[in-house]
């Protein structure tokens, strides 16, 4: 490539956002470029989260389902092990699959990867550094899509060898004998079952007066009460004041009680915009505390800069972020690009899995809403019993008058698979009686969602 460049679009960072809307634009014919400062595109998402740690919760579960469900099916396992090497090679090499991918989509959409840390030098300019020197990329477009990192406490500083943030947590060469988790998050909760069913003692504290703050309380108090029978040591109300390293352990400091020694601390309070020293600010772009303002078209207010994904904020979702991004780029070319908010679901990918879309019964009553709840457990659920997974349930929120759909929450087997139904509902504005009239295969972890939905209405079969 020249020292200079045209294109129409150049997107900065190459996670699900950029990547995706980059991929978008090449179909909508612009000639596009894409800079990403790592070795391998895809960003957090497929390099350090969704997906490595989808990877290890997949084989962890493996293990503890051969450990702990085989005897039940009439199945004997002798001489079980684990080869901790092996297990985070299979998840690299998950990882190298996916990102390469991206990387064949980029060649197969003519896309340009620019390799280099990247500043926006002017509305139509951004300049590029890597290993080969300084570049400059003239576009019509910039995309600023550079993601987020994980938030460091300034009384918790990472170590990044006993006390350590998701990137190391997915790395750990041992199962820890004691692995405390600051912050009962998704994160924590993930990865702390990780380790929990490798074999490690599982400390999570959590300031707040529940783990998985602002999702729907029902679901998560049973949740709750799951993950203590699997043996998380689960701390509410607990604010973590600091940790220490001490050889090759680490003590944490806890407001009003003991302090506790581990032989790793993941820190998981949350993740930050990725904003900073990219020249945004001085290139005109309205930031608040290191977050990208836009607005409804991720328009930055400056010349032709759009931003989305998790650099703006809101939910810190890959999916959230894919979407804005094609949003972006379809405004961009003049098409009605738009993300439904309301039909982003969320999950949590615990056993059993919670997942949810739209409001919390919380929401929908702070919100004034008179409604109907529909709830089925899985433990009448035909499939989940033959599964031996009957832990949870699936619960329905709909408009009192109209029975339009407002929110539905899972906690169960396979939740992630079963909420998609409930965002295609609420994103086709149906009601729950459009639910429960759908015939649902038999037998199926979905008709726990049909027979939710005749809850609404009082009329489950099997309840
Ligand atoms: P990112 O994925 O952060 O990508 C930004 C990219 O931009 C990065 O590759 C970065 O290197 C690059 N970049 C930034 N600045 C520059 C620059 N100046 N020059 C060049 N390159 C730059 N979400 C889910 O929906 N489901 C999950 O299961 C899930 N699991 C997760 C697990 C973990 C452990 C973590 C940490 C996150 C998880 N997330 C999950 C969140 C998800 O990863 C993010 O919401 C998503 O990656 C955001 O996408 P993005 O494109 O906005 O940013
Ligand atoms: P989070 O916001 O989900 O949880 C952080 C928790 O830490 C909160 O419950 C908070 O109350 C607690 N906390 C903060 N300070 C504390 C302190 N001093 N002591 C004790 N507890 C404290 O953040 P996360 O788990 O780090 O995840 C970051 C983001 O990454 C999430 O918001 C999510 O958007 C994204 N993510 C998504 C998935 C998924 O979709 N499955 C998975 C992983 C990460």
């Amino acid at each position: 490539m020249a020292d200079t460049d045209t294109f129409d679009l150049v997107v900065l960072g190459g996670g699900p956002g950029g990547y995706v809307a980059a991929i978008r634009a090449a179909q909508l014919g612009m000639k596009v470029a894409c800079v990403e400062k790592e070795s391998a595109l895809g960003g957090t998402c497929l390099r350090v989260g969704c997906i490595p740690s989808k990877a290890l919760l997949d084989s962890s579960e493996l293990f503890d389902q051969i450990q702990h469900k085989a005897e039940s099916h009439g199945i004997g396992v002798k001489g079980l092990s684990i080869d901790i090497g092996a297990m985070l090679k299979r998840k690299d090499g998950v990882v190298t699959g996916l990102t390469k991918g991206v990387e064949g989509l980029f060649k197969k959409n003519r896309i340009v990867w620019v390799r280099g840390f990247g500043r926006l030098a002017a509305a139509d300019r951004v300049e590029v550094e890597g290993e080969d020197g300084k570049q400059t990329l003239e576009a019509k477009h910039i995309l600023l899509a550079t993601g987020s990192v994980p938030l460091e406490l300034p009384f918790l500083k990472y170590d990044h060898e006993r006390i350590i943030d998701s990137t190391g947590a997915l790395s750990i060469p041992e199962v820890p004998e004691h692995l405390v988790v600051v912050g009962g998050g998704v994160i924590g909760l993930e990865l702390g079952s990780v380790w929990l069913r490798l074999g490690a003692k599982v400390t999570v504290l959590e300031m707040a007066p529940t783990i998985l703050p602002g999702m729907d309380a029902e679901i998560v108090k049973q949740a709750d009460r799951i993950f203590r029978k699997q043996g998380f040591d689960i701390r509410t109300g607990t604010r973590v004041t600091g940790a220490e390293r001490k050889g090759d352990k680490a003590t944490v400091t806890i407001e009003g009680a003991d302090p506790l020694e581990a032989d790793y601390v993941l820190v998981s309070v949350g993740r930050r915009a990725y904003t900073e020293g990219m020249g945004f600010e001085e290139a005109g772009i309205r930031m608040e505390r290191g977050v990208i303002q836009v607005d409804e078209r991720y328009h930055t207010g400056v010349g032709n800069v759009y931003a989305f994904g998790d650099a703006i904020g809101g939910r810190m979702l890959a999916h959230k972020a894919e979407e804005e991004g094609v949003a972006a780029v379809e405004t961009i070319a003049g098409k009605p690009g738009h993300v439904n908010y309301a039909a982003v679901a969320n999950v949590v990918y615990t056993w059993p899995e919670i997942a949810s879309v739209g409001m919390t019964e919380e929401e929908a009553k702070a919100n004034g809403r008179e409604f109907k709840v529909g709830k089925f457990p899985f433990m009448a659920n035909g499939r989940a019993k033959a599964m031996g997974d009957t832990d949870g349930m699936v619960k329905i929120i709909a408009d009192a008058k109209t029975d339009r759909m407002l929110g539905a929450h899972i906690l169960g087997p396979r939740a992630s698979d079963l909420i998609a139904e409930l965002a295609l509902a609420i994103e086709f504005q149906a009601s729950a009686e459009d639910i429960a009239r759908s015939v649902h295969a038999h037998p199926t972890l979905p008709e726990a969602v049909k027979e939710a939905a005749l809850g609404v209405d009082g009329r489950m079969i099997h309840l």
